[in-house]
């Protein structure tokens, strides 16, 4: 039971934050590729996020998306399979076109 609670992440207090779109509370993490985006704090029966618990240094945990073959295996082991934020936000809407300003912003125009 030891280790399977070493390898399962709980949002801690400080971590849990509430959507602004639809107060839902929410965490952070940050993908393979180095975005962070937000979670549904409890996990979810069609989820497909597994997320690493917080290793010393890191500031937001892992989230690596799995199959669903592979999120039953988390399951039938105890272990939460979440899911991203903008699956049930009412107001996914909001993340995208936030997405989008900030990817031209990075763009960057010549000034
Ligand atoms: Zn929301």
């Amino acid at each position: 039971m030891n280790s399977i609670n070493a390898t399962v992440f709980v949002p801690g207090h400080n971590q849990l934050k509430r959507c602004r779109g639809c107060s839902e509370l929410i965490f952070f993490a940050v993908t393979r590729d180095g975005r962070s985006i937000p979670v549904d704090h409890k996990a979810r029966h069609d989820g497909n996020l597994a997320i690493a618990p917080l290793q010393d240094g890191e500031k937001l945990p892992r989230a690596t998306v799995v199959t669903p073959g592979q999120a039953a295996g988390m399951r039938a082991a105890g272990v939460p399979v979440f899911s991203p934020h903008f699956a049930s936000c009412p107001e996914a809407d909001s993340f995208r076109r936030r997405g989008r300003a900030r990817g031209a912003r990075q763009k960057g125009r010549p000034r």
